[in-house]
């Protein structure tokens, strides 16, 4: 590579992240030394972003660098830890200086944000791939898992489904159609709107302060990441229940429900993206009725909605003026 390995991640990786106390050694040696706290469980997280898979090709570096590093976050959040520290194993087809300083700056801004320290990785040449894996803490024994739900718990998602799913289209329309500016964005009463999804595909956030609260309320939780029906149904499974969803009830943002108003998705695309569409990055979890007080606030803000409820059984229902219909994930999965 023209730069270098070496220079390179001296240039843009050795201080991309915080800097910790409990790192004796980082980036640098043959391995790093991390010092776990006593008292805590590890949690360890890896996922993989593929060009062309995982984000379009030519996407903004920044975001690249901001979701590479978000996506690990929010599973570390679904477990209801603190994440510590961060490696990064990067393919990439040239070395572009540019390119690496955006993508470097949104990996790092995240990370500071969260006082997450990167303590290696490893670089190669090939197709534009960017794995990562974090490590974070939860109190001994108190992770979050997917399995602790029981009949009757409340079904809870944070934020606005859909949102993310919604912002990659427009993104994929962008780049269809590069030559012809695009009416909808270039109407000054829609740009905002529009602007809001596709912020909410690149800089997805990870809700990390929210899962750590979840470790005390929740009976279960799962990120958002396949989609929100599909994810339900991963949850119910593992906690051995059917899930019963209203769909009245599901949250539409005022970014996705003003493009609807608009024409620039029909009312059946935004009830896919938000039932299936993927990328959100958003929680789904379970708690009992008792925990309702603990977030009332949080629900009265918009920021977790209540959507359905665990019962026994097993499989995807949902309620519709009362009655439960049997569905499966894969009947919204238009993206499958
Ligand atoms: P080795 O050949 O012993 O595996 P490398 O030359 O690949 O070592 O890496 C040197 C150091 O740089 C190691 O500490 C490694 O963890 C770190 N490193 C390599 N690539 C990255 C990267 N993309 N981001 C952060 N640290 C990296
Ligand atoms: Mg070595």
């Amino acid at each position: 590579m023209a730069l270098g390995e070496f220079a390179l991640i001296e240039r843009y990786f050795r201080a991309a992240g915080a800097s910790r106390s409990d790192v004796p050694i980082g980036v640098g040696d043959d391995g790093a030394i991390l010092r776990p706290p006593p008292g805590f469980d590890l949690v360890a997280v890896s996922d993989t972003l593929v060009e062309g898979v995982h984000f379009p090709q030519g996407a903004a570096p920044r975001s690249i660098g901001h979701r590479a590093l978000a996506v690990n976050l929010s599973d570390i959040a679904a477990m209801g830890a603190t994440p510590a520290w961060a490696l990064l194993s990067l393919t990439l087809p040239t070395v572009d200086e540019p390119w690496l300083a955006e993508f470097s700056a949104g990996f790092g801004v995240l990370a500071c944000e969260h006082e997450v320290a990167l303590v290696g990785g490893d670089t190669t040449r090939g197709p534009l791939t960017l794995g990562v894996q974090v490590l974070g803490f939860v109190p001994q024994g108190e992770g979050l898992r997917r399995s602790g739900g029981r009949p009757g718990d409340l079904l809870c998602v944070s934020g606005t489904p859909g949102d993310a799913a919604a912002g990659l289209a427009l993104l994929q329309r962008a780049s269809a159609r590069p030559a012809v500016p695009s009416a909808e964005v270039s109407s000054s009463t829609l740009s905002a709107p529009l602007a809001t999804l596709q912020q909410r595909f690149e800089y997805p956030t990870p809700r990390l302060a929210l899962g750590a609260r979840l470790r005390t309320l929740a009976s279960a939780g799962i990120d958002v990441s396949d989609g929100l029906y599909g994810d339900a149904t991963k949850l119910a499974a593992a906690s051995g229940c059917a899930v019963h969803i209203e769909p009245q009830r599901l949250p539409c943002s005022a970014a996705l429900t003003a493009a609807v108003a608009a024409g620039v998705f029909t009312a059946a695309e935004a009830m896919a993206f938000v039932c299936a569409g993927g990328d959100d990055y958003e929680l789904l979890f379970t708690m009992p009725p008792a925990a309702i007080p603990a977030l009332q606030a949080d629900i009265d803000r918009g920021d977790v909605t209540i959507i359905g409820a665990l019962a026994s059984g097993a499989g995807l229902w949902l309620l519709e003026q009362g009655v439960a219909q049997p569905a499966t994930a894969a009947g919204f999965d238009h993206f499958g």
